[in-house]
């Protein structure tokens, strides 16, 4: 069943029908992204303003950070929308072993990323919506060196692999976003 009829996907998706509570405008589908993986003990990146945090020998870029002996790549997590042909993404942080963490900085440092064939990632966040006890095993893999790592979740029978197949609602979506701080539910109701 496609989404086009459903007028809060309409407004979700139309930047110059603002809604008449508040005037806020809504451009479709935001990613929800991750500044550091959750054990990251230094605060926040984008808050400090500097490319690199850096604190000791630990560091946090954008793309990579290095904690103690544990080394982390920032990944995507995508997840189609049922009914329309867009893609939500998480963008969490996959822990992996410093060899694979060095083969992997220096492919991109070569422009060898098409050739990495992928390695094995814990996911380091808690996803908002989702009840993660345990750090979730994952695959990392590199489908286009030009796009960040994408994460696969190992296990085919975890609510959140059957998601990454299926796809999610646009109600689990708007929940996913309120479970994020951002509840938006009300505003693309209002007439
Ligand atoms: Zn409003």
């Amino acid at each position: 069943m496609s989404l086009e009829a459903d007028p809060r996907w309409q407004r979700f998706n139309d930047s110059s029908s603002p809604c008449p509570c508040c005037g806020r405008v809504f451009s479709g589908v935001f990613d929800i992204g991750f500044d550091h993986p959750d054990p990251w003990p230094h605060g926040n990146r984008a808050d400090s303003g500097e490319d690199v945090l850096s604190a000791g020998t630990d560091t946090l870029s954008a793309d990579l950070c290095r904690m103690g002996e544990h080394r982390f790549i920032r990944c995507v997590l995508h997840v189609p929308i049922i009914g329309s042909d867009q893609t939500f993404a998480f963008g969490p942080w996959g822990s992996v072993n410093p060899q694979n963490f060095e083969r992997y900085v220096q492919a991109e440092l070569e422009g060898t990323l098409d050739a990495f064939e992928g390695c094995f990632a814990w996911m380091m966040n808690r996803l908002p919506g989702f009840e993660m006890k345990d750090w979730l095993p994952c695959n990392l893999l590199v489908p286009d060196p030009g796009q960040r790592p994408i994460l696969e979740v190992h296990d085919g029978a975890h609510p959140l692999a059957r998601l990454q197949e299926d796809g999610i609602t646009f109600d689990q979506l708007l929940d996913i976003y309120a479970a994020a701080g951002q509840d938006i539910r009300p505003h693309l109701l209002q007439s």
